[in-house]
């Protein structure tokens, strides 16, 4: 019997959150595909998330999603993330998220807040549920195996990695930010698609603590303040941001949702003079332009491939057809409770489901 070459359909590079569902989805639309992951395991960022408990996705509408995802509301700039991610959103809401994760049989919990886990409380139920469907699904996984480099060909890529190349109709680029290096994500995807001539936006730490060696914070060194408020002001001492939430004090400054939040929003405005402002027991305290910590802590990477040369209503590069991306790779980011792997879970399925089985 003559041995016949034939390229895989698709090749999803990077097993994180979009990976895992992109490859989920392309098994169940019986789309020929393989996962190509660099570490040893997948899904590594996703067992670290939410303290190893996963919120996974927040159960509010499209509409509301997007909304809380625009940054500064009202900018332009704001408006144009959001209508980058409206055909992905509205294509794969967190409710279609919520009955995907049922549907392979993990409970799951919604807080009072609209947040949902794993009502285990365990990302490992989520990341062992997309272990479970690949295996069954006979999805071919291979990890342990960084990836190399993506060379476009007339028909389709080569995609090259250390011990052998791989020959692909379709490219998906689904590698991360920049943040957790050691969790794998350290920009290969952004440097592929650098080299076939997309724009990088350049990174930036997101979802962040903020540094001050201020007495009145290091002194409550491993404080948690659930009910905290946290608010920007201007220069001026105009109130630009004001978001409820929890406070936590550490040993190098503030942290916690209240001032993650905060923090994107005064990277996202470019804001040189601020003031920032936490209510920690009804005790006010101000600090001006406190210097985030570095983006290799940061919950995501603000910055990466931009979205100006995607498709938004396929995830497809308008530059080089057939590649694709989805996730953090992307100049994508949203803020805390379960934005980010909504966003990475929307865009690989509406890059999947622009291929045809
Ligand atoms: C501490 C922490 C807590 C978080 N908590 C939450 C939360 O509760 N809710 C929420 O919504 N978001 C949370 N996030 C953010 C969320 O985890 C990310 O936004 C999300 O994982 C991004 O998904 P992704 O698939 O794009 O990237 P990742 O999940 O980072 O996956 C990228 C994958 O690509 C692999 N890879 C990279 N380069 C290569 C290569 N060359 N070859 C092969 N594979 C490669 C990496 O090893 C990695 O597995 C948290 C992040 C952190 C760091």
């Amino acid at each position: 019997m003559g041995l016949k070459h034939t390229p895989v359909k698709l090749a999803i590079v990077g097993g994180g959150a979009a990976g895992m569902f992109a490859a989920a989805v392309a098994a169940q639309r019986k789309i020929p595909a393989v996962l190509i992951e660099r570490k040893a395991r997948l899904g590594s960022k996703v067992l670290m998330t939410a303290n190893g408990r996963c919120n996974f996705a927040k159960d509010i509408s499209p509409e509301d999603f997007l909304k809380d995802v625009e940054c500064p509301v009202g900018t332009p700039q704001g408006r144009s993330a959001a209508k980058f991610l409206q055909s992905a959103l509205r294509s794969c809401p967190p409710r279609k998220i919520i009955s995907f994760f049922r549907s392979l049989n993990v409970p799951v919990r919604r807080m009072a807040d609209a947040r949902m886990f794993p009502a285990d409380g365990k990302a490992t139920t989520i990341v062992h549920a997309f272990g479970d469907l690949l295996r069954n699904s006979e999805t071919p996984v291979v990890t342990n195996c960084p990836v190399t480099g993506i060379q476009p060909q007339k028909n389709g890529f080569i995609v090259a990695t250390k011990n052998f190349t791989l020959w692909a109709e379709n490219v998906l680029l689904a590698t991360g930010g920049v943040s957790y290096p050691k969790l794998g994500s350290v920009g290969d995807g952004q440097n592929f698609a650098r080299a076939l001539g997309h724009k990088i936006v350049p990174y930036r730490p997101g979802l962040i603590g903020l540094e001050t060696a201020d007495a009145e914070i290091t002194r409550r060194a491993g404080r948690r303040y659930e009910d905290a408020r946290a608010k920007v002001l201007s220069g001026d001492g105009k109130v630009l941001y004001d978001y409820r939430g929890e406070v936590d004090c550490e040993s190098f400054g503030l942290s916690g949702a209240a001032v993650y939040n905060s923090q994107r929003f005064i990277e996202h405005a470019k804001l040189k003079d601020y003031t920032i402002e936490v209510w920690l027991d009804k005790q006010r305290l101000q600090f001006r332009n406190l210097k985030p910590r570095p983006v290799k802590e940061a919950i995501v990477t603000i910055g990466g491939i931009s979205t100006d040369e995607i498709n938004p209503d396929t995830m497809e590069s308008r530059l080089v057809p057939g590649l694709y991306f989805a996730g953090e790779v992307m100049d994508i980011d949203g803020p805390t409770g379960g934005y980010n792997l909504t966003m990475a879970f929307a865009t690989a399925a509406k890059a999947v489901a622009s291929l045809n089985s």
